[in-house]
């Protein structure tokens, strides 16, 4: 029987990432996204990539934000429709589960798109020009507990379906690194 596990985008293409400049934490990153890759490899594991919201909205050079941003209408509604395929293929894989045994989702931890325990959150809005306190602005950017918008909309549309209890969603990252190597490792 095959194996199936839909992943963030990025988890198999980061050229979709927004440009990352913290040496130290791109390397953490690289070392456990090939750690991820080999173990699913390994595994027999057929990776689904789901579409990166950020990238098709707002393409490679946007800046970083918040899911506070994205918590809108236009964003939501975006990710509705470029989640919509996705949610077509697994229900056709959940129905010949004589063939196949979908696993379930992997997010990026962190992302307000993509987290799907943690999120980043800070009140971020308006123009660089003539701003002060920009630093202060910047650092107010928390982790925190939740998921971002992407795995939101995710979240109602298998709701929606009557999947919520058919697929369990983990992720990759900071700041519970190891939590998707387990979930591999427990198939
Ligand atoms: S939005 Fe999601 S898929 Fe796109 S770069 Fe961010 S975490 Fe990766």
């Amino acid at each position: 029987m095959k194996k199936i596990l839909f992943v963030s985008h990025c988890i198999l293409n980061t050229s979709a990432k927004v440009v990352l400049y913290n040496q130290q934490e791109i390397d953490a990153e690289e070392n456990l996204r090939k750690k991820f890759m080999r173990k699913a490899i390994d595994s027999d594991i057929q990776l689904i990539q789901l579409p990166c919201p950020e990238f098709t909205l707002y393409g490679a050079r946007r800046w970083g934000h918040v899911s506070n941003q994205f918590d809108n209408v236009f964003f939501r509604t975006h990710c509705r429709d470029i989640l919509t395929p996705i949610i077509q293929q697994l229900k056709e894989y959940l129905q010949n589960d004589d063939m196949f045994e979908v696993l379930g989702f992997v997010g990026v931890d962190g992302s307000p798109s993509c987290g799907a325990d943690y999120t980043c959150y800070a009140d971020w809005y308006g123009s660089f020009d003539g701003r002060t306190g920009l630093d202060e602005t910047l650092a107010s950017c928390k982790l925190g507990k939740g998921s971002g918008i992407l795995i939101q909309v995710l979240k109602e549309m298998l709701e929606e379906e009557g999947l919520s209890d058919k697929v369990r969603i983990s992720s990759l990252y900071a700041p519970e690194p190891e939590k998707c190597m387990k979930m591999l490792e427990s198939i």
